[in-house]
C-alpha cells in the first residue's frame, strides 16, 4: 500500500479529486513520514486503544492509526474530503467510523459510550485556528481520555507547557497545567506539510491527571482570576484584579491576600504558580 507520508502518493490522491486546499479549515496536510513515526511514537497506541483523530484531511495518519489501533475515530468537518478518505485512501481500514461534523459540535461524552465507554486516545494534526477551543474542550468537558498528542503551533505548545517568570507562561499555561501533563515530543518545520504553515509547528503530549495537582473549593473563580490576572500582563496583580467587573475585589483585599502569601503587592499575574493562584483563590473567593 502506497503511504501518504510520500509527497508524491498525497499530490496523486489531490489530483484524482481535484481537491482544493481550505484555507478557513486550517489545511495544512503532513507529508514527512519521520514526522508521522514521531507522532506515533509519542502517543504510544495499543492494539486495545480506541482512537479519535480530529481532522483526518486525506488520511495521512488515519492509515497509521488504523493499524495501530483497534478502533479509529475521525472526525472531519470538510465533507469534499469524505469519499476520499471512505473511498480511496481508508478504504481497506474496516476499524475506521468517519464523522462528517465539525468537533466542536459533537457530544464526545456520547461518542465514547458509543465506543464501549472508551477513553480515547486523541491524535491530531490539529487544524491551528480552533487549537484551543479544541483542546480546552476535551480538557474542561472531562471527556474520558487516556492521552492527547498533538500537532500545533510550535507558540502555543511552549505557552502550554511554560512556567512562571517566562514570557510564553500565561492563561493557556495554567489551564492546560490544571488538567495534564504536557511533554514537548518534536518540533517540526513548516517543509513536513502541504500547504506550508506560515508558522513552525510541534508535537506536544498531554497526559491529563487523574486528580489536578490543586485542591480549589471554586474552579470557576480560580480561572476567572487567572484569566483577569493575564488579562493585562503590564499590571501588577492587584490592580489586574480590581479592573475585573465580574470578580469585585477592592485593591485592599487583594493586596491583603497577598500579604498573607508573603507576596508583595506589586507582584505581577506571571509570577505566581499554580499552587499559589489556588491558594490565593481559598484567599478570596
Ligand atoms: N490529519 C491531516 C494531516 O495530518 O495531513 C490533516 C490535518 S489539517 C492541519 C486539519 C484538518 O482538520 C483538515 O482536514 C480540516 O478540514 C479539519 N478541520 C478543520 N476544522 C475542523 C473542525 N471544526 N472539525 C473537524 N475537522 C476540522
Amino acid at each position: 500500500m502506497a503511504y501518504l507520508s510520500d509527497p508524491k502518493e498525497t499530490i496523486a490522491v489531490l489530483n484524482r479529486y481535484h481537491f482544493a486546499f481550505k484555507k478557513r479549515f486550517g489545511q495544512n496536510f503532513l507529508i514527512d513520514s519521520h514526522v508521522l513515526e514521531k507522532i506515533l511514537r509519542a502517543a504510544e497506541i495499543t492494539p486495545e486503544d480506541t482512537v479519535l483523530e480530529i481532522g483526518p484531511g486525506i488520511g495521512t495518519l488515519t492509515q497509521a492509526l488504523c493499524e495501530h489501533a483497534k478502533q479509529v475515530v475521525a472526525v472531519e468537518i470538510d465533507r469534499t474530503l469524505i469519499p476520499i478518505l471512505r473511498e480511496d485512501t481508508c478504504k481497506d481500514y474496516d476499524n475506521l467510523t468517519l464523522i462528517n461534523d465539525d468537533v466542536l459540535a459533537v457530544d464526545l461524552h456520547e461518542l465514547s459510550r458509543r465506543f464501549g465507554n472508551c477513553r480515547f486516545q486523541v491524535v491530531a494534526n490539529l487544524p491551528y485556528y480552533i487549537t484551543t477551543p479544541i483542546l480546552m474542550g476535551l480538557l474542561e468537558r472531562r471527556v474520558p481520555l487516556k492521552n492527547l498528542t498533538v500537532m500545533v503551533q510550535k507558540e502555543v505548545a511552549q505557552r502550554m507547557q511554560a512556567g512562571p517568570g517566562t514570557k510564553e507562561y500565561g492563561a493557556l499555561s495554567l489551564a492546560v497545567q490544571y488538567y495534564a501533563r504536557p511533554y514537548l515530543a518534536a518540533n517540526v518545520p513548516p517543509n513536513c506539510f502541504m500547504p506550508r504553515p506560515g508558522v513552525g509547528s510541534a508535537v506536544i503530549r498531554l497526559t491529563p491527571h487523574p486528580e489536578p495537582p490543586v485542591a480549589v473549593s471554586d474552579e470557576a473563580f480560580l480561572f476567572a482570576l487567572i484569566r483577569a490576572a493575564f488579562g493585562q500582563r503590564r499590571k501588577t496583580l492587584v490592580n489586574s484584579l480590581a479592573n475585573a467587573p465580574e470578580l469585585s475585589l477592592t485593591k485592599e483585599r487583594t493586596a491583603a491576600a497577598l500579604a498573607e502569601m508573603g507576596l508583595s503587592e506589586t507582584v505581577r499575574g506571571e509570577a505566581l504558580s499554580l499552587e499559589q493562584f489556588a491558594r490565593l483563590t481559598e484567599l478570596l473567593s
